[in-house]
């Protein structure tokens, strides 16, 4: 870390701090510069934090050099992480984009939701999700089914073959999730939930876990360290949307450059979900597509049966006849950008 000093600091600040990081084993370099003195510091972070080391008396800025989100960095692990699935499917690297959809809550309609995963099977999607527990703004709109609903995801799995998602909301459900899905959500509300972080990060499942409605990007990979420090390195990002002033005519603002930066800075793979990222149907194929072309790993989208009488986001839904279309025509985009992928690596090697 480079800890630069006040312009007015004393040399007894200055030592205070240079005999501190010795004592720790940093190796240290002081610059004594015309206005500032700035502290070059190496060593190990975890036992001399930059925010203590901010709190000493004389120090102007703390910047740090290296990410503090050790597991999620390339820096720690160069080569794309990879999840694999027992069918086969895979998530992240040169794989091509899978697809998960599926309606926001998994309503007490079984005929429903086979009707979504059908469709979903047909037109070549990896995954069905589907909300049990809902995290919902007002305690007056619809919770979920909870168990129920997962046993219909399960039964919907086994008829389609497709893998399935639901979010998890309490770290008290975690063993029962775990034995109806395949892969946990944790939801833009509980991107710092950090009890259920590292709940997840006991369990070996595949976590998708969302940005929050006002993270960081760097917030929202050290909530994914949270997970992977606790073992789990199963980590699959997902953009969502943040929350930002011009809400008129979209839910929230789909940040496309946090892909691109996350893929920079972090091996995890990310997806996107363009349906609560713009909370409108017309909006969900332009943002998949924008996501696909700057590198996700996959989409996310909300299909409903009969998204007018929905229990839960209906208006950012796709019915079943419209979601055909759409996904022919990102299935025939993804084809493409996959093939200019291709070629384009082929002819860098
Ligand atoms: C969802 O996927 O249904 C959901 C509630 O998403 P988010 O946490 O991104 O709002
Ligand atoms: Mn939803």
């Amino acid at each position: 870390m480079i800890i630069i000093m006040e312009r007015n600091a004393t040399k007894a600040n200055v030592d205070k701090i240079l005999d501190l990081l010795k004592e720790n084993g940093f190796q240290v370099r002081c610059n004594q510069g015309e206005v500032h003195t700035v502290i070059d510091a190496l060593g190990d972070k975890t036992t001399i934090t930059p925010g203590r080391i901010s709190a000493f008396e004389g120090v102007k800025e703390v910047k740090v050099i290296r990410e503090p989100f050790r597991l999620a960095s390339r820096d720690s692990h160069e080569d794309d992480t990879v999840i694999e699935f027992s069918n086969g499917v895979k998530i992240g690297g040169a794989n091509k984009p899978v697809a998960m959809v599926g309606p926001c809550s998994v309503e007490d309609d079984y005929d429903g939701l086979l009707e979504v995963a059908t469709a979903a099977k047909e037109m070549g999607c990896q995954f069905l999700r589907g909300g049990a527990f809902k995290p919902r703004t007002s305690p007056y709109d619809f919770q979920g089914h909870g168990e129920k609903a997962l046993k219909f995801l399960k039964q919907a799995s086994e008829a389609t073959g497709l893998l399935t998602v639901s979010e998890i909301m309490d770290a008290s459900d975690l063993d029962m999730m775990c034995e109806y899905i395949d892969v946990l959500q944790i939801g833009a509300r509980n991107v710092q939930n950090f009890k259920l972080l590292q709940a997840v990060g006991k369990c070996n499942k595949p976590v998708i876990l969302k940005r929050g409605l006002a993270s960081t990007i760097r917030e929202f990979l050290l909530a994914a360290e949270h997970i992977m420090y606790q073992g789990n390195h199963n980590v699959i990002l997902c953009e969502r949307g943040i929350r930002s002033f011009d809400s008129a005519f979209t839910r929230n603002v789909m940040d496309i450059a946090s892909i691109p930066v996350i893929k920079k800075y972090s091996h995890l793979p990310i997806i996107v979900d363009p349906s609560h990222g713009t909370g409108q149907r017309y909006l969900i194929e332009p943002l998949a597509k924008a996501g696909l072309v700057v590198g996700a790993d996959g989409i996310m989208i909300e299909v409903h049966h009969d998204p007018e009488n929905a229990l839960s986001d209906g208006k950012q839904s796709l019915p079943i006849p419209m979601f055909k279309e759409v996904m022919k025509r990102l299935n025939q985009f993804n084809n493409r950008l996959h093939y200019e992928k291709n070629c384009l690596s082929a002819n860098v090697e």
